[in-house]
């Protein structure tokens, strides 16, 4: 056996100190090339490599060839590349996350700071309206400062008149911030550091090239002008297609003829719009086809004959020796559920960060209501809160008229949009987990704890074990009558 390391993603300033001394194409265009050539080549790889790495232009033209020509499309995805991406409103970092195979590390509003941090989106051109847009964003932000202070100082009462530890101090600034950014813009700017490989960056720019919005375009010309000089054989079709950009519309055509429904009502509660029946089946099914070499239908038919004490003993079994950091394997990826929920913008930064499954979101809508942090009504700020969020709605109106989907800036973190989500029982495991836990934030806890409880009922065995890493010792004696610490 031999393995050797073939190259892994450098800092910029290095590679460019290197290319000083010795100036080289600095491109990941290579590896790309090498291991395009595996499939076919009788050289081992690291000769590849080599070949690949002595004449660059030999490479980018054999890349253009095999993505072009051949549509082996998947060899760019060797090449991968870092983004510091700053100054960035919410709303469009909300389209740099969408994708599912790109890792992401975003600045927590937890550490936000309001030194006039926030875009103003180009499209608004009326001098009015500007105006209009700026004075909602500052009231917006002083209420942040007047409620951060609020809360903090509720909270050193609530803890009584002992000194605070430096710790517990940020504790509490924490929690405050994290509740004062609901009156907060999707205009305020954060930053995010990516990683992306060269086939995602491709369907980056097909989506971000057709956005509607000028921030997102641009985002994209910038990327697109940093990445071309250093891998120009790797992104081949940056442009959308006439299919991505028109099919929705001209679905949409046909949708707004059909006979009007009663439009969606906010709902405080998270549905279960679809699952997957005899879900614990399934799971079980797929775990006997696989060992006692069955056809799948056979295994199932076998599973749904078979008694819930039955089946009951077999999962009780299975999960006998988990602990809160163990996900439960791919069988589990048989059993899907789609929920819909109206959550906030500030629940939503969170949950489109679960890249392993289907996220499909509404408009942010001014008539599904606001989601108001308790700590602001413990306060007293309720009203004001309101009055800034009726504010907002007016502004929010008028910009629409005008200048259409760039209102959607002025909204806050409180509004709310209506999400429809799939994930399978094995990504449902790792959210709840995560988000029904005592460190995640309370407004993602509360749609997890719900979820858990609605699936626990459509799928008893299966999911019997879906709760949140602070509540897994409690969960684990329920079920097997001692804790979770002294089974080992
Ligand atoms: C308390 C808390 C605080 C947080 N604070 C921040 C913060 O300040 N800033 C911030 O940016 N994020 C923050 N996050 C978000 C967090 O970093 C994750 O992005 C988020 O929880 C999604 O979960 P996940 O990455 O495990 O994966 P998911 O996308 O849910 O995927 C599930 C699993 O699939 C695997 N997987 C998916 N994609 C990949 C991949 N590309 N490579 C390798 N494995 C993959 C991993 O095993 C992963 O656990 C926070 C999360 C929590 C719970």
């Amino acid at each position: 056996m031999r393995v050797k390391l073939a190259g892994f993603n450098v800092d910029c300033e290095i590679l460019n100190r290197l290319n000083h001394s010795a100036p080289v194409t600095l491109t990941p265009e290579t590896l790309s090339a090498a291991y395009a050539r595996i499939s076919r080549s009788p050289l081992p790889i690291d000769q590849l490599r080599k070949h690949a790495c002595q004449d660059v232009e030999k490479s980018r033209k054999s890349n253009q060839k095999i993505i072009f020509a051949m549509g082996h499309h998947s060899v760019a995805e060797h090449a991968v590349f870092n983004f510091d991406i700053m100054g960035v409103s919410r709303l469009a970092l909300e389209e740099v996350e969408r994708f599912r195979l790109v890792s992401y590390t975003e600045k927590s509003q937890r550490y936000v700071t309001l030194a006039g941090d926030y875009v103003m989106p180009g499209e608004i051109k009326d001098p009015a309206l500007k105006k209009l847009f700026q004075t909602i964003i500052q009231r917006q932000n002083q209420f942040y400062l007047k409620a951060f202070s609020a809360i903090c100082e509720q909270l050193q009462r609530r803890r009584g008149p002992l000194k605070t530890s430096v710790t517990e101090q940020k504790l509490m600034e924490g929690i405050a911030k994290e509740d004062a950014r609901y009156i907060l813009s999707l205009a305020t700017q954060g930053q995010v550091g990516i990683t992306i490989n060269a086939r995602n960056l491709e369907h980056l720019f097909r989506r971000f090239n057709r956005s509607p919005r000028q921030e997102v375009r641009k985002l994209s010309e910038k990327l697109y002008a940093l990445v071309m000089p250093i891998a120009p054989s790797i992104i081949l079709f940056p442009e959308p297609s006439a299919f991505d950009r028109d099919a929705s519309a001209a679905l949409e055509k046909h949708l707004h003829a059909l006979p009007a429904a009663a439009p969606l009502k906010a709902s405080p509660e998270p549905e279960i719009v679809a699952y997957t029946e005899h879900g614990d089946e399934l799971v079980l099914a797929s775990f006997l086809s696989n060992s006692s070499n069955l056809s799948f239908s056979n295994a199932l038919t076998i599973m749904r004959k078979t008694s819930f004490a039955k089946k009951r003993a077999m999962v009780n079994d299975f999960f006998s020796k988990i602990q809160f950091f163990d996900a439960p394997p791919r069988e589990f990826e048989m059993a899907d559920i789609t929920f819909q929920a109206q959550i906030s913008a500030a629940s939503f930064a969170q949950l489109k960060r679960h890249r392993l499954a289907t996220l499909i979101a509404g408009d942010y809508r001014p008539e599904l209501g606001n989601t108001l942090p308790e700590s602001i009504s413990a306060t007293g700020l309720e009203k004001e809160f309101h009055e800034i969020i009726d504010r907002t709605n007016t502004a929010y109106s008028k910009i629409k008229a005008k200048h259409g989907l760039a209102a959607d800036y002025v909204l806050t973190n409180s509004h709310r949009r209506t999400v429809l989500m799939k994930m399978n029982l094995r990504e449902i495991y790792h959210f709840i987990r995560f988000r029904d836990d005592e460190h995640a934030q309370w407004d993602i806890r509360r749609l997890a704890h719900q979820l858990a409880e609605k699936i626990k009922t459509i799928m008893p065995l299966s999911a019997m074990m879906l709760c949140g890493k602070s509540s897994f010792d409690q969960e684990y004696k329920k079920h097997y009558r001692i804790l979770a610490a002294k089974k080992i």
